[in-house]
């Protein structure tokens, strides 16, 4: 028998993690269970003497959690929406409730006028017909794509879909796809939109189920090393956003040593690789070690994508927060964290425009390190009578 890897990797009654193989499973609908006594309760008196067949002729545990997950994610999608989409009506059938859901509209993307208004049932058709076309052709990657990307992208302003839609797309994804074979492409993209959906979303614990899974899958099946990178690297995020900063340090520091090997450190995916491992050291307040590795890497970034990159700025960006947010920092340090801010303040002003979100990062940072250099420079101010009075 094969073990499909699944999602769903708890006891459906008790939830233990089961992770890929441990456990029982229903032998008709595959609903997982960590033994016997779980199996009995839930059959007993947790409705799965009349689930079961439901489920069973769903197509299995997966296609129904699948089912069950995406009808309340267009549920929670149309609800948020509903204030944006009164008097409208969907651009693909042209009507406002869906003919057979009977679900409402979402707004979904930047396009203005009728086109900003759909189904997700109707965006998910769509979606779908045109991947089995391409499917049918055999197109290469270059354009499938595109193709693939009317799941998560609008065709027309090329904007992503936002959060609670992208969340409903990407169970819509999943559930056309999940009862294919492991190693199919769509499969596999498939789980790599429903995770980034449920993350966007916000659902951080599911994220990080299904990227774990997806991680997992892609180690068993083989994948690209560099494609194994950026679904480590996703991961790391999840975890960072879940507060688990060990983990996340852990496989940042993986991926920045697998990036550096791979492509050499003069490469851009190398650099971002560093920040995002630095951002974990400044997380467990290692500064130490994150000014050890940026000085020695800083001077790469203009070198090899130019002065105003964004990623020659975040670098920049970094380093001066790894000096200023150390708690032993000295005025040397303060000093050096605002000289290390002004060009890129400049520059991404200049590059960027005042209202981009790095633009106003960089100058929040510059002036609440030169109120700072100002509050410890000034004699009698607060902070100097008090180390005053310590020595
Ligand atoms: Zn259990
Ligand atoms: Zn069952
Ligand atoms: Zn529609
Ligand atoms: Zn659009």
């Amino acid at each position: 028998m094969t073990i499909h890897k699944m999602i769903l990797t708890q006891c459906a009654v008790c939830a233990t993690e089961l992770g890929l193989s441990l456990g029982k499973k229903c032998g008709r609908c595959s609903t997982r269970y960590c033994g016997p006594e779980c199996q009995v309760q839930h059959w007993k008196e947790g409705g799965h003497d009349n689930l079961c067949k439901l489920i069973k002729k769903a197509g299995g545990a997966e296609q129904y959690n699948a089912n069950t997950k995406y009808a309340e994610a267009v549920a929670v999608a149309t609800e948020a929406c509903a204030d944006d989409t009164r008097g409208q009506t969907c651009y693909i059938c042209t009507q406002a409730l869906h003919w057979k859901t009977k679900e409402g509209l979402v707004r979904m993307c930047a396009c203005r006028g009728t086109a900003g208004f759909a189904h997700v049932s109707c965006l998910a058709e769509q979606a779908k017909i045109l991947v089995a076309e391409a499917e049918e052709d055999n197109w290469d990657d270059d354009r499938f794509m595109p193709r693939w990307r009317r799941w998560y992208m609008c065709s027309l302003c090329e904007q992503h879909y936002h959060g609670v839609v992208l969340c409903a797309l990407g169970w819509a994804c999943w559930k056309t796809y999940v009862g294919r074979p492991e190693g199919d492409p769509a499969r596999r993209n498939a789980m790599t939109g429903l995770g980034n959906g449920l993350g966007l979303a916000g659902h951080n614990e599911d994220a990080l189920t299904v990227k774990e899974a997806e991680l997992a899958t892609l180690r068993r099946l083989g994948g690209s090393e560099r494609n194994m990178l950026v679904v480590q690297s996703n991961l790391a995020d999840t975890y960072a956003k879940l507060g688990r900063k060990e983990e996340a340090l852990r496989l940042r520091r993986d991926v920045y040593s697998g990036y550096l090997k791979l492509l050499g450190e003069e490469d851009e995916d190398t650099l971002i690789a560093a920040i995002n491992y630095v951002a974990s050291l400044g997380e467990l307040e290692r500064f130490g070690e994150a000014k050890s590795l940026l000085r020695k890497i800083m001077p790469v970034a203009p070198h090899v994508l130019g002065e105003s990159h964004e990623t020659t700025l975040r670098m920049r960006q970094s380093y001066a927060a790894a000096l200023y947010n150390d708690p032993g920092a000295t005025l040397d340090d303060l000093r050096e964290a605002a000289t290390t801010l002004e060009d890129p303040e400049r520059i991404a002003r200049r590059v960027l425009g005042v209202a981009h979100p790095m633009t106003v990062g960089i100058g929040e940072a510059l002036r609440a390190v030169r109120a700072t250099l100002g509050r410890r420079e000034t004699p009698g101010s607060a902070y100097s009578l008090q180390r005053r009075r310590h020595n």
